[in-house]
C-alpha cells in the first residue's frame, strides 16, 4: 500500500573526442529523471559539479566590501527598523509590527503578493551561512505564524501562505540583510497549485497521501538525511533546481496555521543543519520556499513542504544559474547525483555530532 510510488530514470550516453584527454574517445552520462508526483524531468549530469564549482565559491574580498557598502543606510539594521519600514495599518495591528526576538515583522514597501510581509532576522547586516542559528530561523517562524493568525482571524479570502528566503543577491534578494518574505495570496503559486492538484489526484487513485508514502518509501533509504521534532528530511529523486536541493516534509499537517513550536523547530534545525553544510563546501547564498495548502481547511492527502538550495557564489563574473532551461524550459538539473549528495550531507553532520 505505501511503496505506489515510483522512482523512474532513463540514462542516455554521448560520445565525444575529448580535447582534454588528448582527443580520446570519452562518454557523456545523462539520467532523466521523473519526478514521482508531477511527471517533470530533471536531467542528472555526472561531473556537472565539478565543472561549475568554480563559480559557486566567493571572492571574500568583494564580499567584504558589499557587505560594508551595504551596511550604510540598510532599513533592516536595528538602528533603522524603526524609523525606515513601513508599518501594519492602525485596525490591523495598533503596535505596527510584531517583534519575537531579534525578529521584527513589518509589511513590505512594494512587495509580491497582496499581503506582502518581512521577517527581519537577526541584529547582524551580514551572517555567515553557519551563522543562521535555529533560533534566528524559529524566530523568524514564528513571527511570522503570529501574523498569518491575525490574517486569518481578519481576512478569510487570503488562504495560500508561503515562507521565502533570497538570501544575496545572487539568491535574488536586493537587500543584503538576513530576512524572510511571508506572502499570503486569494490564490495559490503555480507550483503548490500543481502539487495540491496531483496530490489530490494521487490520494484519490491510492487512497493514502503521496507525501506520508513518499516518506515511507525514502526512510533511511540513500536519499534519507533525518528526522526532527515531526520534520522528515531527504533530497528529493528529482530536484526541482538541483544545487545542492533539500527537502523537508512536514508529516500530517497541510497547513502553516496547524504547526505547533516543535514542528517549527524541526524546521528551523534543519534548515540551519543544511546552512551549515552548505557554508562547509564554501557556499554564502541560499534560497528557501515553505509551501502551505489553504489556511481555513486541512487536506489529507497534502503537507507542508519546504525546499532549500544553495546559489552562486558573489563574484565579478556574475555568474547566475537562472538560466534558459530551468527558467524559461521549466525542466531541471541537477548538478550531481542526489544520493551522492545525500551521503556528503550525512558524513558532514555525523562528524559535527562526534
Ligand atoms: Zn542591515
Amino acid at each position: 500500500m505505501f511503496h505506489l510510488i515510483t522512482f523512474e530514470k532513463v540514462v542516455k550516453y554521448s560520445r565525444i573526442l575529448n580535447p582534454l584527454k588528448n582527443f580520446e574517445e570519452d562518454i557523456r552520462v545523462f539520467e532523466y529523471r521523473t519526478d514521482p508526483l508531477t511527471g517533470r524531468n530533471t536531467t542528472v549530469i555526472k561531473g556537472m559539479l565539478n565543472y561549475v564549482s568554480r563559480f559557486l565559491v566567493s571572492d571574500l574580498k568583494l564580499l567584504n566590501s558589499l557587505v560594508e557598502k551595504t551596511r550604510v543606510n540598510c532599513p533592516f539594521c536595528p538602528e533603522n527598523v524603526k524609523t525606515k519600514t513601513p508599518m501594519f495599518a492602525r485596525d490591523f495591528l495598533a503596535e505596527g509590527r510584531i517583534f519575537v526576538g531579534d525578529t521584527a515583522i513589518t509589511p513590505n514597501l512594494l512587495g509580491h503578493a497582496e499581503q506582502s510581509i518581512l521577517a527581519i532576522l537577526s541584529r547582524e547586516h551580514y551572517l555567515k551561512l553557519k551563522d543562521f542559528t535555529p533560533k534566528l530561523i524559529f524566530d523568524g517562524l514564528k513571527g511570522g505564524t503570529e501574523y498569518l493568525e491575525r490574517l486569518n482571524q481578519s481576512d478569510h479570502s487570503v488562504r495560500f501562505p508561503v515562507f521565502i528566503f533570497n538570501y544575496l543577491p545572487s539568491a535574488g534578494s536586493s537587500i543584503f540583510h538576513p530576512h524572510m518574505q511571508i506572502l499570503v495570496r486569494d490564490r495559490p503559486f503555480h507550483l503548490v497549485k500543481l502539487l495540491m492538484e496531483k496530490s489530490k489526484a494521487y490520494y484519490e487513485s491510492n487512497g493514502v497521501s503521496y507525501w506520508l508514502s513518499l516518506i515511507s518509501k525514502e526512510k533511511g533509504g540513500e536519499r534519507y538525511l533525518f528526522e526532527n521534532n515531526g520534520v522528515e528530511w531527504l533530497v528529493p529523486f528529482a530536484p526541482l533546481r538541483g544545487l545542492n536541493e533539500v527537502q523537508a516534509i512536514v508529516k500530517g499537517k497541510s497547513h502553516l496555521l496547524e504547526l505547533d513550536d516543535k514542528e517549527r523547530l524541526g524546521l528551523a534545525e534543519g534548515i540551519s543543519k543544511v546552512l551549515r553544510f552548505y557554508h562547509n563546501q564554501g557556499y554564502v547564498s541560499f534560497n528557501v520556499i515553505l509551501t502551505s495548502g489553504p489556511m481555513d481547511e486541512h487536506l489529507d492527502y497534502f503537507s507542508v513542504d519546504l525546499k532549500v538550495i544553495s546559489r552562486p557564489g558573489i563574484q565579478t563574473l556574475c555568474f547566475t544559474d537562472a538560466w534558459a532551461l530551468p527558467y524559461l524550459l521549466w525542466d531541471g538539473e541537477a548538478v550531481e547525483e542526489p544520493e551522492k549528495l545525500a551521503e556528503k550531507i550525512r558524513a558532514f553532520l555525523g562528524k559535527e555530532e562526534n
